[in-house]
């Protein structure tokens, strides 16, 4: 990425997107939402605060950690600013935009008013989405859309849980369409923000310009339209924008977190018209979509060097979740490296999620190298070796059939991991450090005295390492 060609607002879109999971919510919203991208040089962006106060508070809290991420989020260092923006006050949110618009606020984003700024995020693009099995309909439809909007699935329905990729797609569709169509008119919004337009035009009484901002488009993208529930004005008032559209041939893409035939406390009518186009889902990928993510997600940061591929797939073994789920595990994974000053290896991985894991796997493959030993790993070739079920092995039960299988659970834990005793006792349904002392040392002492205890401790090294106990 070359600093050059990056406008503020894309600058400071990529370093929220990483700032959001590592900030708590409430101060993301209060603090770092509001601000606007004045200025980004490459080494230096600058962020416009409503008032001197926050500004102050800002540089003195947060500037540091965004700071920290922009390697991450930009691709490398850069020094992180605030200062007075006095527009910021009486903001308005603006998700009109051409092409036009785009490139103006690349060549010289401190002219540009902030409404006027795009509210696409430069990532959601075809190229940066990784395909497989659990969305390649939801993928080629997309790009069918984006080919011929208007001409074949209209409207179109993406749906799926949260974090896979809904809100990528559809603004992928808009960035092509943006690419190809210069002086196409799209709206990205949300449906949380579309109803806030609608109430906010009903006290205005704006309605015509609201009417004008929906039904004058080529390209309507409706995100999140789940959120729509129980709201019966907005329904109605986007039945007829949806008909105003759809009559005049417009393209109309809308995500959800269900099937429209599931979406309660819509009206029917809305439901049916959801349904005349095409319905796509989004499921949670497998192992080796899940490698091929966290590979392009490295390589797009240029991470490359600094995750090496055995870590990788560790991690997408091991996180069995959402896309932001193994985005947000990159973030963290290097922010403990480097706040540790340790390399990223497995080992580090596993200090930076050790309680993580342990929840997330109970249907971990068998090893391929003895790099691939895991938390839920041991402790389901433990439970198997003594015949007590892995839960039961985590339970916080102190029957005697369970305690002497994790004091030999928690010694691998140590042995063959190095972890830490708070994250040994973490992944043992948050045990202390004095219990997990405790273990240890009852497992010792076990080995030297108990035969049955030995020969089952010895089983469970071998089945994990691969190789003879010496
Ligand atoms: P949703 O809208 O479904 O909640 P998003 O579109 O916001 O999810 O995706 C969450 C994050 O995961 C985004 O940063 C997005 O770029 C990323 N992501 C999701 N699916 C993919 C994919 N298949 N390839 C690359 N990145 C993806
Ligand atoms: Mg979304």
């Amino acid at each position: 990425m070359l600093p050059m060609t990056v406008s503020a607002a894309d600058a400071w879109s990529s370093l929220l997107s990483y700032a959001k999971r590592e900030i708590p919510e409430q101060t993301f919203r209060m603090w770092l939402e509001p601000l606007v991208p004045l200025e980004f040089t490459g080494e230096r962006i600058s962020l416009g605060a409503p008032d001197q106060f926050s500004a102050d508070w800002l540089t003195e809290k947060h500037a540091d950690v965004l700071a920290a991420l922009a390697p991450i989020a930009l691709g490398y260092p850069c020094e992180v600013r605030f200062e007075v923006n006095e527009q910021s006050k009486n903001r308005l949110q603006m998700d009109l935009f051409s092409r036009t618009a785009k490139h103006a606020a690349t060549i010289a984003s401190s002219t540009i008013p902030p409404t006027e700024r795009p509210l696409l995020s430069a990532r959601y693009t075809f190229d940066n989405f990784v395909i497989g099995k659990s969305n390649e309909l939801a993928a080629a439809a997309s790009l069918a859309v984006a080919q011929a909007p208007g001409r074949i699935y209209n409207p179109f329905v993406i749906y799926g849980p949260t974090g896979l990729g809904k809100t990528h797609l559809m603004q992928a569709i808009a960035h092509t369409i943006l690419d190809t169509k210069p002086g196409f008119r799209v709206v990205f919004i949300g449906a949380e923000q579309f109803t806030n337009a609608y109430i906010a035009a009903i006290q205005n009484r704006s309605m015509a310009v609201f009417r004008a901002r929906f039904r004058e488009v080529d390209l309507l993208l409706l995100d999140d339209i789940h959120f729509l529930k129980n709201k019966e004005g907005t329904q109605e008032e986007f039945f007829h924008t949806f008909n105003a559209l759809y009559e005049n041939g417009r393209q109309i893409v809308m995500t959800s977190d269900r099937p429209p035939a599931e979406l309660a406390g819509i009206e029917a009518r809305l439901v049916t018209r959801f349904q005349w186009g095409l319905v796509a889902d989004v499921r949670i990928p497998d192992l080796e979509h899940r490698v091929a993510i966290l590979r392009q997600k490295a390589a797009i940061d240029q991470l490359e060097r600094t995750i090496p591929d055995d870590v990788l797939r560790f991690l997408a073994e091991n996180i069995q979740g959402s896309v932001r789920e193994l985005e947000g595990a990159i973030v963290r994974l290097l922010a403990y490296a480097s706040l540790k000053h340790s390399e990223v290896t497995i080992p580090t991985a596993l200090e930076a999620f050790g309680s993580l894991f342990a929840s997330s796997g109970n249907t971990i493959t068998p090893p391929r190298t003895p790099s691939e030993i895991t938390v839920s790993r041991i402790q389901d070739v433990v439970a198997q070796v003594w015949g007590i079920s892995p839960s039961d092995l985590r339970s916080k039960s102190r029957t005697r059939s369970f305690v002497v299988p994790r004091h030999a659970a928690m010694l691998l834990l140590r042995e063959l991991l190095k972890l830490q005793l708070v994250d040994i006792g973490a992944v043992f349904s948050g045990r202390d450090h004095s219990t997990v002392i405790h273990s240890l040392e009852r497992a010792q002492v076990l080995l030297q005295s108990d035969p049955t205890f030995r020969q089952h401790y010895v089983t469970a090294w071998e089945q994990l390492t691969g190789i003879p106990h010496h």
